[in-house]
């Protein structure tokens, strides 16, 4: 989503009336509309997940870019294949081992970014009234996708270890006994989206259990695994289960958004069904795209690349910590990420973070409330993005926070 996303239409469009069931479903989420408030130069914006400018390889592109047109000539502007490159293929499961995972480039497809993956496995496992489980909160537009695709979203909450297993577990057994049991459950285990938070090592295995034992597949969605502020990356999921899970993959957050290359890694049987409904829904993906990252990964030193972003995004979540500890009023907490974009932010009981979002933007200061990331609840809540804002902004932003919160409980 970008700034520039123009405000949503208020009259009716004139074929309104033959909109699908569906379509009439889609509402532009509440970080949209916030987007455009948030783009004023005197409000510091802690709203968006936008990985940092600085941290986006552009001359290094430029030269990736030029390389590929001269190496490949026509053939870097054709079509592709539903399924992707295969060079790029392999290069994502070495990208992968990092993480504990042995895949092969058969297993894998690529995506316009992890976004198009998460709705061509919507897609191919939802018929309108399915029941999807998503953690409570949960990734905006992952609650987009899954209503377009007319699921019913049940949620499971997530505490500082990650989703809670015997929540789940319970939630399971409802699902079965209403004879509506889930298609999969989705879950961002590292470095979650909007909490920050890890699963723990000691639920990792539980979790797995459950959905085995539930017979419910795992869709796990790791676009900041990569970007660990500790010295190593978590084991993922996937890692552990190869026919249980199917996991969604991105360098938007390692590389660039701008590129859209993110990946899909799944089992023969359902990744047959993903290139399908792929060539349906794009013929195929940027060959000029894929061929860059895979350029970029072949010739330049990525890892270093992914040091230098993980100690810009270590100072952030700093400076951003830092001013809170410092700041805030008694009352307000907030979780510690060790990796990732964002902290989530408790505010004492009987405050709104929507109601009072209009004030902090007066007073200089944007962010996203809770409410967007469960489909009831969450009002107490709001996300700080510590990615995009330098320290020197994160630092504003978090005062002119802290001095609308003050004036809150004090009243
Ligand atoms: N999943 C999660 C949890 C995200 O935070 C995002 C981006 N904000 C995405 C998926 C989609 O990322 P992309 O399509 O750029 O790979």
């Amino acid at each position: 989503m970008s700034p520039q996303t123009p405000a949503p239409q208020t009259d009716p469009p004139r074929w309104a009336g033959a909109f699908a069931d569906r379509t009439r479903r889609m509402v532009p989420s509440e970080t949209r509309a916030l987007f455009s408030m948030a783009s004023r130069p005197d409000v510091v914006s802690l709203a968006g997940g936008m990985p940092s400018p600085e941290a986006l390889p552009v001359k290094v592109m430029g030269t990736v870019l030029g390389e590929v047109l001269e190496r490949y000539g026509a053939d870097a502007l054709q079509y592709g294949s539903a399924q992707g490159e295969a060079g790029l293929r392999e290069r994502i499961c070495q990208v992968m081992a990092a993480e504990g995972i042995a895949a092969t480039p058969d297993e894998v497809m690529v995506t316009v970014g992890s976004q198009q993956a998460l709705d061509l496995v919507t897609r191919i496992f939802v018929d309108p009234g399915d029941t999807v489980v998503a953690e409570a909160p949960t990734y905006v537009t992952a609650l987009s996708t899954f209503a377009a695709h007319q699921a019913r979203v049940v949620q499971v909450p997530v505490d500082h270890d990650g989703v809670v297993p015997q929540a789940l577990e319970e939630t399971f057994a409802l699902l079965a006994a209403e004879g509506r049991p889930a298609k999969f459950f989705y879950t961002v285990p590292t470095f979650h989206n909007p909490t920050g938070v890890v699963l723990s090592a000691a639920r990792r295995p539980e979790v797995l259990e459950i959905c085995r034992r539930a017979g419910v597949l795992v869709l796990e969605d790791n676009p900041y695994g990569l970007l660990h502020f500790g010295d190593r990356p978590e084991r993922a999921l996937r890692a552990d289960d190869p026919d249980g899970v199917v996991y969604l993959g991105s360098f938007s957050k390692t590389l660039a958004p701008g590129l859209r290359v993110g990946w899909v890694l799944a089992p023969r049987g359902i990744m047959d069904k993903l290139v399908l409904a792929a060539e349906s829904a794009m013929l195929s993906h940027s060959l000029l795209a894929q061929r860059a990252v895979d350029h970029y990964l072949s010739t330049q030193s990525w890892q270093s690349h992914l040091t230098a972003a993980r100690d810009t995004y270590r100072e952030r979540r700093d400076a951003m910590l830092h001013e809170l500890t410092a700041l805030m009023p008694h009352g307000v907490h907030w979780t510690v990420p060790q990796g990732g974009f964002f902290v989530w932010m408790t505010l004492p009981s009987g405050m709104d973070s929507k109601a009072l979002l209009p004030r902090a933007v007066a007073g200089g200061v944007a962010y996203v409330p809770g409410t967007g990331f469960s489909t009831a609840g969450g009002e107490r809540h709001l996300r700080l993005s510590f990615s995009h804002p330098t320290p020197r902004r994160i630092r504003e932003g978090v005062r002119n926070l802290a001095a609308l919160l003050h004036a809150e409980t004090e009243q």
